[in-house]
């Protein structure tokens, strides 16, 4: 089952996450499952918040910057992020595009299924 990761970072930001559902902008192709912790609009995604697919939380699951991709869509190939360091956290992950991608609210139970 799934359940949301809870440490420092979610902490940081007021412990509350949710789940979105992200997907291209341009031709709608799922992208992955997100945890987003805390308030604000999403710029970036944290490579340890990926929870799905498997094949992206194993490739953003590196442990040197220089492995780290683009991230492109499967559907259209529009790349859609771009890797970064956040620097405050020392943390992997990969800044989006603005509106290159939808984010939709999920639940733990849609996500499930
Ligand atoms: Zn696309």
């Amino acid at each position: 089952m799934f359940k949301f990761k809870k440490d420092k970072y979610s902490n940081n930001r007021g412990g509350n996450s949710t789940l979105l559902k992200i997907s291209c902008q341009y031709c709608g192709t799922h992208i992955c499952f997100y945890q987003k912790d805390g308030p604000g609009e999403l710029r970036r995604m944290y490579c340890d918040r990926i929870i799905y697919p498997k094949e992206l939380v194993e490739d953003v699951k590196v442990a040197n910057f220089n492995e780290l991709k683009p991230l492109k869509c499967k559907g259209c190939n529009r790349i859609i992020a771009m890797p970064m360091i956040y620097e405050k956290e020392k943390r992997f992950a990969l800044r989006l595009f603005v509106g290159a991608v939808k984010k939709q609210k999920t639940t733990i139970k849609e996500f499930e299924n």
